[in-house]
Formats: structure tokens, sequence, C-alpha cells
């Protein structure tokens, strides 16, 4: 997988040479409201259901290809502390110390409306794609990390490991709903916790669940208007933002990175020599793969 150094460099060429029209376009749109697609599918995810028995994270890797980290556990796996170049998925226990309440939280891609990776990408390698997934191309990434520097949920993880790094983050098993199956982790779950489906059903089955169950939950559902929305869903009786999902307004996160892209085109940097630079960063990390472990990924 991966690119060559010729065609990394010609798609930057092409890419550079439509920057500037795609970019004023993106931006004299950007203005509207978000609205969720009607073919948009997401996952629910019941934090007051789940019991912490990481067979989603078991079952993401397997469906993915991704090989669970047992270099720093003598070949048994270890459970990662947080999202990484081995998980796509995974599940936490928040525990407060002093009330002793607790709540267990499941964290992947959020396949945001207006997705900040997607913006943030200037070679198109993360697309909002069918159904409103979030998906990523790695021939077409040059190992930037600006997805990752953009993601508002701290998504995006790099492969510092590899010689030819790929991005890893959750892409809502793509491959399997082509085929018509659901999503690994929503197929395991044996209680229920995470379940799959069009974004509106599942917002109408979270706000039925709020309703009928009065005081079992913090009265919202987290997604629905975060962000800009978004297509992953969550129920909790814990406060949100204890649970690692930060208390964003209703304006989508892009916003914020192309006035970054704003600032350096318009700027004093054309985009031919940002992507030069780029270029020449990429290729560091591939013939030095070493040099750069203390990725956060290891947070
Ligand atoms: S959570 Fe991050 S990686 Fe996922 S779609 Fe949103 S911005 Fe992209
Ligand atoms: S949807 Fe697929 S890739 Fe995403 S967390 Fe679930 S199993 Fe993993
Ligand atoms: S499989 Fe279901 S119950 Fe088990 S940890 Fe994952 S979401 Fe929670």
């Amino acid at each position: 997988m991966g690119i060559s150094r010729r065609s990394a460099l010609k798609v930057m060429a092409a890419a550079a040479a439509t920057m500037v029209g795609t970019t004023l376009s993106a931006h004299e749109t950007q203005a509207a409201a978000v609205v969720a697609r009607p073919d948009a599918v997401g996952m629910l995810y019941d934090a007051t259901r789940c019991i912490g028995c990481k067979a989603c994270m078991v079952a993401c890797n397997e469906a993915n290809d991704v090989t669970p980290d047992t270099s720093a556990s003598g070949g048994l796996w270890d459970m990662p502390v947080d999202l990484n170049e081995h998980a796509k998925n995974i599940i936490k226990l928040y525990r407060d110390s002093g009330t002793g309440a607790q709540s267990f939280v499941k964290r992947q891609c959020m396949h945001c409306l207006d997705p900040a990776c997607v913006g943030a990408c200037m070679l198109g390698a993360m697309q909002k794609g069918e159904k409103g997934i979030v998906s990523y191309n790695p021939d077409l990434c040059v190992g930037c990390r600006y997805c990752e520097m953009g993601c508002p949920f701290n998504i995006p993880k790099f492969e510092w490991s590899k010689a030819i790094p790929k991005v890893v983050k959750c892409e809502l098993c793509r491959q399997r709903i082509a085929k018509g199956q659901e999503p690994a982790c929503c197929e395991v779950c044996p209680v229920g916790a995470v379940i799959y489906g069009k974004r509106a059903d599942l917002l109408a089955d979270a706000h039925q669940r709020l309703a009928q169950n009065p005081g079992r939950y913090v009265p919202k559902v987290y997604g629905e208007h975060e962000a800009g929305g978004t297509q992953v869903l969550y129920l909790a009786h814990v406060e949100f933002e204890k649970l690692g999902l930060p208390a964003y307004g209703d304006e989508p996160v892009p916003r914020r990175v192309e006035r970054i892209q704003d600032t350096i085109y318009k700027g004093f940097v054309a985009p031919v020599a940002l992507y030069g630079l780029l270029a020449v960063v990429m290729l560091r990390h591939r013939e030095k793969p070493d040099s750069a472990k203390t990725e956060e990924g290891q947070r």
C-alpha cells in the first residue's frame, strides 16, 4: 500500500493546480447549516447497557485486519490505553473516585456530518462518501497528519512503526456494510450496547429511550449537534465530558481548519511549496520510522 515518491508528487502537482479553486468553492458553501444526508448510517452506543466485555475491540481488529499490539507484553495481548495504530476501537472505564459512579465508554471515529479530517486533508485521502461514512484512501495519503491535527475527537492515528505508514481509524466497517453486514462491533455486542442503523432511526431510538427512562440518562443525545453533528451517537448516565466526549457547540470544526488553510494559501506560502515540504516530511518519516515512536498514540 502507500504510493511511490513519483506518484505522490504527481498527485501533489494535480492537487496544487486545482487547490485554489476547490478551496474557494468549499468556503463558498461552508456557511450552510450541516444536515445529515437521508442515507446517513451510524451507530448508537448506550453506556448504560455496556458491560465492558471488550468483545467489540477483538471483533474490530479481526474484521479490519488490524494486528493487536503484543510487542510490549512479551507476546501477550495487552489492552491498549487509548486508540492507536493497533486499535480502531477502544472501551474505557470512567470511575469517579469520590462518588464511585462509573461508566464504560466506547471510542472510535464519530463519522462527523462535516468532518474536519476531510477538510484538513488536501489530497482527498479522507473522504465523506456513501451513507456519510468517512473513509480513508492510503494511496492518496502523503503522511502529513493534518487529519490527525484537525480531528476534534483525537481519532486518526499514524503507523509510526511502519516503514510506509498509513493513518488508522474506524471506517464504520464499510467493507462489511457493502456486503449487507453490520459493523463487527455491533454484530458481536452481547447486550446491544452498540447498534447500527440509519442515523435518523438511531436518533429517534435514542430520544425514545430518554423519554421512557427519565432520570436514567444525562438528558441529551451526544452527537446530535456537537461539532456540527456526528453519525455515531451516545447516551450515558455520566456527563459526556467526563467520558472524554468534549463539550462542543453546534458549529462544525472544519471552519477552524479552513481558516488555517486560508492563512497559508492566501498569505506567504504557495501551495506547491507547501506540498513539497509535506513530501520531505513524509519521506523522512518513511526513511526513519524508528525516530518517531514517541507519538501521542502512546498517550
Ligand atoms: S471523528 Fe475525526 S476522524 Fe472521524 S470523521 Fe470526525 S474529524 Fe474525521
Ligand atoms: S464500525 Fe468497524 S471499524 Fe468501526 S469500531 Fe466498529 S468494528 Fe471497528
Ligand atoms: S461488546 Fe458491547 S458490552 Fe462488550 S464492551 Fe463492547 S459495547 Fe460494551
